[in-house]
């Protein structure tokens, strides 16, 4: 199985990823991850990724462009158009059939949000599916796709 993680902190998720179980599986060629950092496909000059929600609302959302730009990285390294998990307090919270359903897919793409989330329009875009790991609110959606993984 191939894991991408969409993240604006990939050396985050690939050091908490590259021990333990999940490393030595990865070492076997059980399974591949690879952090796409979404701040690479910014064409802003001083590489911003945020921006004011469009239509309104308080904070900061990550801009639907570097997103949109950065699956679209993935999908073109894919056989078929990857499906792709929004990690989200707003979304359903995980459980073991999520688990087993997600582990039948050959490649997965998890997206991490930031600030307020994402902008609305690339999630309609991009996203299958929305995941919560628990009622509560972080700071972003690393440690939530580490759980999954
Ligand atoms: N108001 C935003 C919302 O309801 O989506 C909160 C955004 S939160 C400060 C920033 C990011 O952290 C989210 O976009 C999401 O990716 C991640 N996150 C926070 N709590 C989470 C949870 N319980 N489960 C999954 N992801 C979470």
């Amino acid at each position: 199985m191939n894991f991408y993680i969409m993240t604006l902190f990939p050396d985050m998720v690939m050091q908490g990823l590259n021990t333990s179980i999940i490393g030595r599986a990865a070492e076997k060629g059980l399974l591949t991850i690879k952090a796409v950092n979404i701040r690479d496909y910014t064409i802003n000059k001083h590489k911003k990724v945020d921006d004011y929600p469009y239509g309104g609302g308080a904070g900061m959302v990550m801009q639907a462009g570097p997103v949109c730009d950065a699956y679209e990285s993935i999908a073109a390294e894919c056989k078929k158009r990857p499906r792709v998990v929004y990690m989200t307090p707003q979304g359903h919270t995980f459980n073991q059939s999520m688990a087993e359903e997600f582990a039948k897919e050959e490649e997965l793409v998890i997206l991490c949000g930031h600030y307020e989330g994402i902008d609305e329009r690339a999630l309609e875009l991009i996203v299958t599916d929305y995941v919560s790991i628990g009622d509560y609110v972080l700071t972003g959606g690393e440690l939530p796709a580490m759980v999954v993984i």
